[in-house]
């Protein structure tokens, strides 16, 4: 008898910490390939099921890639080699790796992705920033003492995956913050919760410029500062605490597998030119 674990042993400690049920009734979580009775000796952790992540996860050997963003969202026709997406498909199929998706069900998960990132802003203990389908979306809590903003940022800078484009700020390099708002990746949809709790600073990701802008307006130049850390590195620090958190999971099992976090950096940005930090002190 094979000593091996089953994908779908590996996926029942999976989903009890990212229950597909908390996921957001617009997205597409949970098993995208892979047979629940195929064996899983590697499992490989990645922010986004790129082309490379998967090339990487085969290179690996892997069984089973986790990632956090889905690889199919809107419906597709065709899993043929003629488009990215359908190349990811037909490789991961090819080579016979398993791929599931933990997507708004991981963001709001205690250790998930929000609370991943809670953390590498300092934070130790946080609230919901907000409810969204009754589920706990973004943290909120207080730094043990108040820091100047370009420090906080600087802080924060040394505990993400850095990416080309850095973190871009708005606010004032001398500002002083304490409560900090977070929700990794695209945040701009929830700046009236920010307002709401009270935080001098929230750290997120794709910042559009109207949002923005008009947040920095309401705001009258105080806070909430903005913090724009890149949606891929908010979100890659979560893939170490999932790492983690799925190797207690198995427990005594977890000697029967082997976990390896992705170095490919999906961010799509490579390089900047012309960054003006426009003279402020
Ligand atoms: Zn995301």
């Amino acid at each position: 008898m094979s000593d091996d674990l089953t994908l779908g042993e590996v996926l029942e400690v999976v989903e009890r910490l990212y229950p597909p049920s908390t996921a957001q009734s617009w997205d597409r979580v949970g098993l995208v390939t892979g047979d629940p009775q195929q064996p899983v000796r590697r499992v490989h952790l990645a922010v986004d099921p790129t082309l490379a992540v998967i090339e990487e996860a085969r290179a690996l050997g892997a069984d089973l890639l986790l990632t956090h963003h889905p690889l199919l969202l809107r419906g597709v026709h065709s899993v043929a080699t003629t488009s990215a997406r359908g190349a990811g498909v037909t490789h991961l199929v090819v080579g016979d790796v398993a791929l599931y998706v933990a997507h708004t069900n991981a963001d709001v998960a205690a250790d998930g992705v929000c609370e991943a990132l809670a953390r590498a802003c300092g934070l130790t203990t946080t609230a919901p920033l907000t409810l969204v389908e009754q589920q706990p979306l973004g943290r909120v809590g207080d730094l043990e003492s108040a820091v100047g903003l370009r420090t906080f940022v600087e802080q924060l800078a040394t505990r993400l995956p850095a990416a080309a484009g850095g973190i871009r700020v708005a606010g004032p390099p001398r500002a002083t913050v304490r409560r900090v708002a977070v929700l990794g990746g695209a945040g701009d949809d929830l700046f009236d919760a920010v307002r709401a709790s009270g935080a001098d600073v929230y750290v997120t990701a794709d910042l559009r410029h109207h949002p923005a802008l008009e947040a920095r307006e309401e705001a009258r130049g105080g806070p909430p500062y903005l913090v724009d850390a890149g949606h891929w590195a908010s979100e890659q620090v979560w893939l170490a605490v999932a790492e983690r958190a799925l190797r207690v999971g198995l427990g005594g099992r977890a000697t029967r597998v082997e976990t390896h976090i992705s170095t490919v950096r999906t961010d799509p940005w490579t390089f900047v030119v012309g960054a003006d930090p426009g003279g402020m002190p």
